[in-house]
């Protein structure tokens, strides 16, 4: 059998877990090449905690090349082109053949696309981000005031994040003792919370926040901020000011993609749902940066995508890496991507909700949320410690304690 070269592109969520588990199913004679550009590994889930500083910065953080497995070779390198045709790779450091490629290279953010955000906005989307927003919170006067946590533009990773960033900021004005005085409010452009989960999930997310005083605002499309007048415009005409604000900025993809051809016209790359392939042999799309319809609609305004999110960049990249052995050692290869996923839903006060389901179910998909308890908070921190941690029996000994964990409550987590 040929030795193979499996070229895995961006080391974030869908390209950590698809290196790992290529170089644990291939023999060694068979090359996993990682290109990342940025070492330094991020665990965006955390985010949410460093912004109320119930994590420092550097507690979220590692050096990637900690986090493969030995006999992943990892290129500190930008790409710059893919071309699918001559199955070649163009980075800032080579150009890299391929047999296979995994583009795991997610989505970015343009907040220059929205007249006046960047000027105006905290987010809590970045590292630096989160860090600064938390610097913002404390100075944020004893008078009280409001804060405004606003999703710019669809779509966006994490469904469940702007829910979880509003609630912990109105948590951390409780504990601060300004509960009645700071006015936490959450505009999106949706017409419910999360709809690509359904309206019960909804209308239970929407019960959540009403209970911890944020205020929901659906369908507010936003068309520009004000940053002098510290006032956000909507579409329609409505004005709203603020004190605070905190934006969920516009995605896109990577520039490589769009100019490399891969993307359709919204910017992301289609694949087949089941396997993640792309209309290129041998090139597959995990996570972010890929685009997956759902099948059956439940409301004909609301586009019905596979959410972005790092649960579901880590299920297909293990899916990959199998249908890639299995293709290597002509295998049949049979696995394929089920839509299941599941999220916990952080409300403050060391709490969390879980959503969970599946989300290729027809005519809709079929997720619930468990009740809010300190249980998926905790569980949500152990998954957090398995995740930021080097490979080796403490790793193991967390995931066999999630695996164990979810068999027992009769959830799907899959680490
Ligand atoms: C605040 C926050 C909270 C979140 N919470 C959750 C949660 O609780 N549950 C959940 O499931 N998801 C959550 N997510 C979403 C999750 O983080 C993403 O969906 C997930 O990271 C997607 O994985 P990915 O591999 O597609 O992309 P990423 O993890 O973003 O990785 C892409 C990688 O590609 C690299 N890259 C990009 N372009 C290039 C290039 N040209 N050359 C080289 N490298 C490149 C980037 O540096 C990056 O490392 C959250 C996100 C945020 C921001």
């Amino acid at each position: 059998m040929p030795a193979r070269t499996v070229a895995v592109i961006g080391g974030g969520v869908g390209g950590l877990v698809a290196s790992n588990a290529l170089r644990r199913l291939l023999s060694p004679e068979h090359r996993v090449v990682l290109v990342e550009k940025h070492l330094q590994h991020t665990f965006a889930p955390s985010f949410l905690w460093v912004m109320v500083g119930a994590r420092r910065p550097e507690q979220v953080v590692r050096d990637l090349r900690t986090l493969t497995h030995p006999g992943v070779d990892v290129i500190q390198a930008e790409v710059v082109g893919i071309d699918p045709g001559a199955q070649r790779v163009e980075t800032t450091q080579q150009s890299l053949s391929y047999d296979y490629l995994v583009i795991a290279l997610g989505a970015e953010y343009a907040p220059e696309s929205l007249p006046g955000l960047e000027p105006a906005a905290h987010s809590f989307y970045t590292w630096t981000g989160a860090a600064e927003l938390f610097r913002a919170l404390q100075a944020f006067p004893d008078a009280g005031g409001t804060v405004a946590v606003v999703v710019s533009a669809l779509p966006y990773k994490c469904p469940g994040a702007p829910h979880e960033g509003a609630m912990l900021i109105a948590d951390y004005f409780r504990r601060r003792g300004l509960g009645g005085k700071v006015r936490v409010d959450l505009y999106t452009p949706e017409p419910q919370p999360m709809p690509v989960a359904g309206p019960a999930l909804g209308e239970a997310v929407r019960e959540m926040l009403l209970r911890r005083g944020v205020g929901f605002h659906p369908l507010h499309k936003l068309t520009a901020v004000d940053a002098a007048a510290k006032e956000l415009h909507f579409e329609g005409g409505r004005r709203v000011g603020f004190d605070l604000l905190v934006a969920i900025p516009p995605h896109r993809s990577p520039r490589v993609v769009r100019d490399a051809g891969l993307a359709n016209e919204a910017g992301w790359i289609p694949v087949d749902r089941a396997t993640l392939a792309t209309r290129h042999p041998n090139v597959y799309a995990v996570g972010d940066v890929a685009t997956t319809p759902l099948p059956g609609r439940w409301k004909p305004d609301v586009p019905m995508l596979l959410p972005k999110a790092g649960v579901f960049a880590h299920g297909q990249a293990q899916v990959v890496a199998r249908r890639i052995a299995a293709d290597v050692t002509r295998a049949p290869a049979t696995v394929q991507f089920d839509g299941n996923g599941y999220c916990m839903l952080e409300a403050g006060e060391t709490m969390a909700g879980f959503a969970f389901g599946n989300f290729f179910a027809t005519p809709t998909p079929q997720v619930e949320l468990r009740n809010v308890g300190r249980m998926w908070h905790w569980g949500k921190v152990l998954f957090e410690q398995w995740w930021l941690t080097p490979p080796g029996p403490r790793r193991e000994a967390l995931r066999l304690s999630i695996a164990l964990g979810s068999r027992w409550l009769g959830i799907p987590v899959a680490v």
